[in-house]
């Protein structure tokens, strides 16, 4: 049999041998930082085999494709200070002495596979209180992780678009709203409005029309292309897209390109009396808000625009003046 252990004193072998076949991914350290035990469900895990680890300290290799520590090492080392920057979660950094807890995706090179792991790593003292080795167990949470992160995904999105629901839009127009005042940065907000919506639906029926909704919402999430754009369903059949940071000149254009994205789907309305197609209003916000600007004060602003886009004939984009006094009395 391939020996799991190294340099382990005669007395403790019964234990290693134990440890051995734990059904639970575990790996020791001693005081040195070396490898001194990797059981056969670590191998499994890994991919990674003992014979590889035992003696050295390149067991971050099993876990990672650049050298780091692991959660055994920082108890090794005793530099709790450092798991920010490592671990996605981690326990209380104080508990150097009862051990730690963290979470991490590692990408496993040799099991090339992406896998969520929960660590936890525990101190062993001598009777002198010397630290002799360290525990590291593993625990494979990946299929918790995705559950969890579909969950929230799902909590966030429109289920009939698949763009931002209408709760992650106001917490993110707060949030960018924020963010522009304290930065002095300018922020824009579009607000779009699907053209003679409600004949499409007495015409082509509900069912086609949840279909055009999404191959519009399409086109306006597409629209919105910086990591830091936000386009949302704001309701029915109205959208709204958030561009922090943005001149004046730069939303205009994206209104505009997410405008011509729709018309150009060519999506045929037989009930519009404003082009042969679907078609989209759009009003458009820009400042570079003041302390005293609220959320409801942009959106209140675009909705005008939109509405003047509406009253001016429709598939076109109206850039509101900009936020004066008045409007935030
Ligand atoms: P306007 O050009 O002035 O915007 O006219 P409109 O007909 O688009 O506006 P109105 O507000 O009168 O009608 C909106 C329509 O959008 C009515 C409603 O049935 C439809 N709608 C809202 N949500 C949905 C949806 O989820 N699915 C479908 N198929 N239709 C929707
Ligand atoms: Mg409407
Ligand atoms: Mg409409």
């Amino acid at each position: 049999m391939t020996a799991l252990f190294k340099d382990v004193p005669n007395e403790h072998q019964f234990a290693v041998r134990l440890m051995q076949h734990l059904i639970v991914p575990t790996f020791v350290l001693n005081a040195n930082g070396n490898v001194i035990i990797w059981n056969n469900a670590c191998e499994r895990l890994t991919g990674v085999m003992a014979q590889d680890v035992l003696g050295t300290k390149n067991h971050w290799r099993a876990f990672y494709e650049e050298p780091r520590a692991c959660l055994a090492d920082i108890l090794v080392e005793g530099r709790t200070e450092s798991l920010d920057g490592l671990y996605t979660s981690f326990s209380e950094p104080g508990a150097v002495h009862t051990g730690l807890r963290a979470e991490n995706w590692c990408v496993m090179p040799k099991a090339s596979k992406r896998l969520y792991l929960a660590i936890n790593s525990g101190p062993i003292y001598d009777d002198d209180g010397k630290l002799i080795a360290v525990v590291e167990t593993l625990r494979d949470m990946t299929e918790q992780k995705q559950a969890e992160n579909a969950l929230k995904s799902l909590a966030h999105k429109d289920g009939l678009t698949d763009l931002a629901n209408r709760r992650s839009f106001d917490m993110a127009l707060e949030a960018d709203l924020l963010y522009a005042v304290r930065e002095q940065t300018p922020i824009a907000l579009l607000l779009c409005d699907i053209d003679h919506f409600k004949p499409y639906n007495d015409i082509y029926g509900h069912q086609k029309g949840d279909e055009c909704l999404r191959r519009v919402a399409q086109a306006i999430g597409t629209g919105a292309k910086r990591p830091t754009d936000l386009a949302a369903r704001y309701g029915g059949e109205e959208f709204a897209v958030i561009l922090p940071g943005i001149d004046a000149a730069g939303a205009a254009r994206v209104a505009e390109r997410i405008r011509c994205a729709v018309f150009d789907l060519d999506e045929p309305h037989k009930g519009s009396t404003t082009s042969e197609r679907v078609t989209l209003s759009i009003g458009v916000t820009w400042v570079v808000p003041t302390d005293d600007l609220q959320a409801k004060h942009l959106i209140e602003h675009a909705d005008k625009a939109l509405y003047e886009a509406k009253h001016c004939g429709r598939n076109q984009v109206i850039c509101g003046e900009g936020i004066g006094e008045a409007d935030t009395a």
